[in-house]
């Protein structure tokens, strides 16, 4: 494993690549997948590299650690990458770890490593909203009518739209914020369920307020095959792809 330096710095990106990616029905885990020449995880590890981050925490699967740096963080030179650590069974775990990683920085960024259309400004807006608020995370408005459903698959309501908004990462925070949720988390196991993204630990462990604000509706994360083709049109777009 390359070995933590648990760099005192101000802010660290945590790019979480540890997840098994099953819903791309690939047997290469979805984040070493080809995306015009570069492995999906090149992407975000490319903008944050190239961001005013002091440096990033890469979380990978169990057992890919050496695997990761060689071919992803010493093959691409990135050399903001601090640390890669071994992630867990569900993406809280895999935060946690990054979080223990990243001790003694200011302000953490977390972020999906399946989402390779993150741009500088989306990071740069994320970093100021949590200097300015402790907790601020990227999403949209929601276009689509949301209902919620049964569990016989009838309609049960519909909440208003306009209040409605689809959450991204970075998910941006000072450290000692997040790290007291989680901390907390894991005292209180009860809470784990339904744990979906880093805000929601702040909201039920905390009595922080949550800011969102706008990132970008190209800012997708990869789950299913064609999200990899959409992804690919927008990085080909934004000039971030090698093979055009
Ligand atoms: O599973 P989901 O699509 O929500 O994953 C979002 C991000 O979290 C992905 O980048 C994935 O690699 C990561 N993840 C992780 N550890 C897990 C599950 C997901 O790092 N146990």
């Amino acid at each position: 494993m390359m070995q933590e330096k648990n760099a005192r710095r101000a802010v660290t990106a945590i790019v979480l690549a540890a997840g098994k990616g099953s819903r791309m029905e690939t047997q290469v885990h979805k984040q070493y997948l080809d995306l015009d020449g570069r492995p999906l995880i090149w992407y975000a590890l490319s903008a944050f590299e190239q961001s005013s981050v002091d440096q990033m925490i890469l979380v990978t699967g169990t057992g890919e650690e050496e695997f990761c740096r060689r071919e992803i963080v010493e093959r691409y030179g990135f050399k903001k990458v601090a640390a890669v650590v071994p992630g867990g069974r569900e993406r809280y775990h895999s935060v946690y770890e990054g979080l223990k990683a990243a001790e003694g920085s200011d302000v953490v960024l977390i972020h999906d490593g399946a989402r390779p259309c993150v741009t500088g400004e989306i990071i740069r807006d994320a970093i100021d909203g949590a200097a300015a608020c402790g907790a601020c995370v990227v999403g949209m408005p929601v276009k689509d009518t949301i209902k919620i459903v049964d569990d016989q698959g009838d309609a049960d309501h519909t909440p208003d739209r306009s209040h409605m908004w689809m959450v991204q990462t970075p998910q941006a925070f000072s450290y000692e914020l997040i790290r007291k949720a989680y901390d907390r988390l894991f005292e209180e196991a009860s809470h784990q369920r339904g744990i979906t993204d880093d805000a929601m630990v702040v909201e039920t462990m905390t009595r922080h307020k949550v800011r969102l604000i706008k990132g970008s509706y190209q800012n997708i994360k990869v789950t299913t095959p064609e999200d990899l083709e959409i992804a690919g049109i927008f990085l080909r777009k934004m000039g971030k792809t090698v093979d055009i």
